[in-house]
C-alpha cells in the first residue's frame, strides 16, 4: 500500500509514543539511538512531512537502517502500519538513486536478463573460477553453488487424484539461485494431488524497488504479477520475502507461503524416512511478521518422523539479510548476521532450515567466511530428501 502524503502523516499520529516497539527493533538494540527506533523513526517522518524538519542527510541515514523487518509492527499494541510508513516515506523522500540499483533495475524487470546474467556465474563456477569471478563482480561472494539455469514448464499435471490447482511464485533470487527448492515443491505438490502452475510472464514481486523508494517500479512489477496469475489459484512462494511484498501490495489473489500450504495437505499416503538429526528452524521476519505462518514451518517439518525440532535462540531478531540490506547497510547487515552465527555456535547446529533466500544466502556467507560447516535449507528441500530417501530404500 502507498499512503498518500496525508495518510502518512494521520499513520504517523496513530503512535502514542509508547515505545513497546523499542526492544524488538534490532538497529535500535544495536545502535542505542531513539532516532533508530521505530518511535523515534515514526516522529522523524512526520516531522518531515509536516515540513517541520528538513529531509537532510542525517534523515536518510536513520531511514535506510531500517531493515523493513517489522518487528515493531507485530509488537505495537495500536496497530501502527510502520511497514506502509516505512515504504510511503522511502518513495516520497528517500528514494535510492545508487549505481547499483541502475544497473540492477534491467535484470529485476526482465527474468530474460537475469538468466542470461547467471549463465556466464554459472560457467565462472563450474570451471572454478571463483577468483575472477569475485573481481568482475565483488557482491558474488553471497551466491551459493550454482545450478543450471532452468526453463520452466507452465504447468506441472498431478499423476495422483486430483486435489486441486496451485501457482507457484519463482521470484527473482529463488529461480536464479534456488532452482532446487521450487522442483522439490513441484514434486511435492504433485505428490499431493495439485496441478503447478506456472506463469510465464510472472516477474519480480517488487520489494527491492520498493525497498529502494521506487514505488513507480514496484506497482509496475506488482500490476504485472496480477495479470499474469489465475486468481482462482493460490499463489505459492518459496521465499518468504516475496510472500511478503505479495502479499502487502497484491491484493486480487491469495499468498500463502508453500510450507503454509503443505502442512494443511493430506500427507497419509507419503512415506517418509526418518531422520536423527536435530534441526534448528531460523524465522525469517517476512515470514513471522509479514505472513505470519512461521509456525507453518514447524507444523510441515514435524511430519518427517523422529526428527528434532528447534527454534533458533534469537529467532525474533533479523539476520541482517535483509533484501538489498547487505549490500547498502554491510556493517549492521554483518553485526546482526554474527549475533546468529553465535547463537548456531552456541547450539552446535549442523542443519539449519530457513524459508527465505535472502537470510540462507546472507547466512551461508557468514559461515563460509568463519569456516563453519552447516547446512543450511528450506524446509520443502529437507521433507523431500527425506521422502525420496525412503523411495529409493
Ligand atoms: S509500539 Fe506502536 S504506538 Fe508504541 S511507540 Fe511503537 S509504534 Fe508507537
Ligand atoms: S522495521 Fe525493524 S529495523 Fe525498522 S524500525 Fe521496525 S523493528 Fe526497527
Amino acid at each position: 500500500m502507498n499512503l498518500p502524503l496525508d495518510n502518512l502523516i494521520a499513520e504517523a499520529e496513530r503512535c502514542v509514543v509508547c515505545g513497546l516497539c523499542l526492544p524488538h527493533c534490532p538497529t535500535y538494540r544495536k545502535t542505542g539511538s531513539e532516532a533508530d527506533s521505530p518511535r523515534g523513526r515514526i516522529q522523524l517522518m512526520r516531522a518531515v512531512a509536516q515540513n517541520t524538519l528538513p529531509n537532510n542527510p542525517r534523515f536518510k541515514a536513520h531511514i535506510d537502517l531500517c531493515l523493513s523487518c517489522r518487528s515493531c509492527e507485530s509488537a505495537c499494541p495500536n496497530s501502527v502500519n510502520y511497514g506502509a510508513l516505512i515504504d510511503a516515506t522511502r518513495a516520497l523522500y528517500t528514494p535510492n538513486s545508487s549505481n547499483w540499483r541502475s544497473l540492477a533495475k534491467p535484470f529485476i524487470r526482465s527474468r530474460f536478463l537475469a538468466k542470461l546474467l547467471i549463465w556466464p556465474l554459472w560457467l565462472l563456477q563450474q570451471f572454478r573460477l571463483k577468483k575472477l569471478l569475485l573481481r568482475i563482480i565483488p557482491p558474488a561472494k553471497l551466491l551459493p553453488k550454482l545450478s543450471a539455469p532452468q526453463r520452466w514448464k507452465t504447468c506441472h499435471p498431478t499423476a495422483e487424484p486430483l486435489k486441486g490447482n496451485v501457482s507457484l511464485f519463482l521470484g527473482c533470487a529463488g529461480s536464479a539461485l534456488d532452482s532446487q527448492t521450487l522442483n522439490d515443491s513441484i514434486y511435492l505438490l504433485n505428490k499431493l494431488g495439485y496441478n503447478v502452475h506456472i506463469p510465464k510472464r510472472q516477474t519480480c514481486c517488487g520489494s527491492i524497488a520498493r525497498q529502494m523508494g521506487d514505488a513507480d517500479e514496484a506497482q509496475s512489477l506488482i500490476s504485472k504479477n496480477a495479470a499474469c496469475f489465475n486468481p482462482n489459484y493460490p499463489i505459492l512462494t518459496t521465499v518468504s520475502g516475496c510472500g511478503a511484498g505479495l502479499k502487502d501490495y497484491l491484493n486480487t489473489h491469495t499468498i500463502l507461503d508453500i510450507s503454509a500450504f503443505l502442512a494443511n495437505c493430506d500427507w497419509q499416503h507419503v512415506k517418509i524416512s526418518p531422520l536423527h538429526q536435530t534441526l534448528y528452524v531460523q524465522d525469517p521476519c517476512s515470514l513471522r511478521n509479514v505472513l505470519q505462518s512461521h509456525k507453518d514451518t514447524y507444523r510441515l517439518l514435524q511430519k518427517i518422523p523422529e526428527i528434532d525440532i528447534q527454534a533458533l535462540p534469537g529467532n525474533s531478531q533479523c539476520c541482517g539479510g535483509a533484501g538489498a540490506y547487505t549490500l547498502t547497510q554491510p556493517a549492521m547487515a554483518n553485526a546482526l548476521l554474527q549475533d546468529k552465527l553465535d547463537s548456531m555456535t552456541e547450539q552446535q547446529v549442523t542443519l539449519l532450515a530457513t524459508s527465505n533466500i535472502g537470510c540462507s544466502l546472507h547466512i551461508s556467507q557468514g559461515l563460509r567466511a568463519q569456516n563453519m560447516h552447516i547446512d543450511v535449507c528450506h524446509p520443502v528441500q529437507i521433507i523431500t530428501r527425506q521422502i525420496k530417501l525412503y523411495e529409493r530404500n
